[in-house]
């Protein structure tokens, strides 16, 4: 589907479709508005079901005119049927969207793609972004293959693992003194200065559209149909509004019926400026100083905090928080029911749905997507000071009948 150009959220003043993100005359953001007048319902179904297994699918959806050359093929991860997990909370209609399944393990490989995608196509040699860890990793890895200089911004204090794994496509790794919120109000002062392409930054409307990907996905994965309820963990807040504009744009290009998704947004205590917010029945999202394990949502003041409140009110969704202790046994609790190991940010999310299950804020009928959005091995910080084998032997039979056996059970 054509691309019209690009929109404000705000006030609807319309611009052209180029490296622009926020509106001359109202300083709202600008978001990539399209030509819905083309297939549509079955047609627009088939189309997708015969495309590549990527986000690439969904193109008729996203701002990239043909599939890049340089494709990595992000996208289409599994939804996985969480029987184990939905037994412990008592959710038996539980699912997880496992989105640790990425060329570099987390859901930034769908943004960036889109991103480079426009970055490519306006010309610009030099890639970049302000990132808490994974967005920088992404974009090393795909400008990597699509021959592209790469410059990645990211706080001091990081995981070890994260900046190794950014490291390694050999981009520029600028670390910087200070927060994220510092490493975002840089980059945007060099977006004004300098001709460089910052993913989350001038290319906002294009890198942010990639995340319309999740909700096609699991409507497409649930047989056409949106779930009755998203959990989604919270940074900047562009995953969440965007996974709402995805289901949206299915519903009114006819691809799935009618349906209201409850949003549900999960933060981190020690970064939950939008859960306070809800829980203080306010508009307004106070910035924080983010003091959190969850590093890839440590963004003190989300830049797209008033409209996650806005959604997880007017959906009858919610906005939780939970502490770090409890991102920690959501971490284990999932790895032990699942298989599954996700780094604090997914601990964040099944530590919510955890909290809300119990206290039946979500009922026991619903139809329930949690997002699990990056891989553990990223983060082992969080997890390595409590657990270790379980047990050390002798290679004899003695030491196992002795160590092992009443371990085991028998
Ligand atoms: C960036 C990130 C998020 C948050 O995404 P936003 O769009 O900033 O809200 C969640 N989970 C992981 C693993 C991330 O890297
Ligand atoms: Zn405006």
């Amino acid at each position: 589907m054509a691309v019209r150009g690009l929109v404000c959220r705000e006030c609807g003043q319309r611009f052209p479709a180029e490296a622009i993100f926020v509106c001359e005359s109202c300083f709202g953001p600008l978001e990539v508005e399209y030509d819905l007048d083309g297939v549509r319902g079955e047609a627009l179904r088939e189309r997708i079901a015969g495309g590549p297994g990527s986000i690439w699918r969904y193109q008729d959806l996203l701002p990239v005119p043909r599939v890049p050359e340089w494709d990595l093929s992000p996208g289409f991860t599994p939804l996985v049927r969480a029987h184990r997990l939905g037994d412990a909370l008592g959710l038996p209609n539980l699912y997880l969207k496992n989105d640790t399944r990425n060329p570099t393990w987390s859901f930034k490989d769908r943004v960036v793609a889109v991103a480079l995608a426009a970055g490519k196509r306006f010309g610009f040699t030099v890639f970049s972004c302000a990132s808490t860890g994974n967005l920088a990793n992404a974009v090393a890895a795909h400008a990597a293959k699509a021959g592209l200089r790469a410059v990645v911004f990211i706080p001091k204090g990081l995981e070890r693992a994260k900046v190794i794994t950014t490291a390694v496509y050999r981009p520029t790794v600028v670390e910087v003194e200070g927060t994220y919120d510092d490493v975002n109000r840089l980059c945007l002062e060099i977006a004004d200065e300098h001709r460089w392409a910052i993913a989350n930054v001038n290319l906002r409307p294009y890198y942010s559209e990639g995340a319309k990907t999740l909700a096609f996905e699991v409507a497409e994965q649930l047989g056409w149909r949106a779930p009755d309820r998203v959990v989604v963990p919270v940074g900047s807040g562009n995953m969440f509004v965007k996974i709402h504009k995805g289901f949206e744009e299915f519903e009114r290009l006819g691809v799935i019926p009618r349906q209201t998704v409850r949003m549900t947004a999960a933060q981190a205590e020690g970064c939950g400026p939008i859960a306070t917010a809800y829980k203080a029945k306010t508009d307004k999202v106070l910035p924080v100083r983010p003091n959190t394990i969850a590093k890839s949502l440590a963004i003190g003041a989300p830049a797209d905090g008033a409209y996650v409140l806005d959604l997880a009110r007017s959906t009858g969704g919610a906005v939780e928080s939970v502490t770090d202790g409890e991102v920690v046994d959501a971490v284990r609790l999932l790895a032990q029911t699942e298989g599954l190991f996700t780094e604090p940010a997914g601990g964040v999310t099944i530590g919510v749905l955890r909290k809300l299950a119990a206290s039946g804020a979500i009922g026991p009928d619903e139809v329930t997507v949690a997002y699990i959005t990056g891989i553990g091995l990223k983060a082992l910080e969080a997890v390595e000071e409590v657990v270790e084998p379980s047990v050390t032997i002798k290679p004899t039979l003695a030491s196992f009948e002795e160590r092992v056996l009443a371990l085991a059970g028998g």
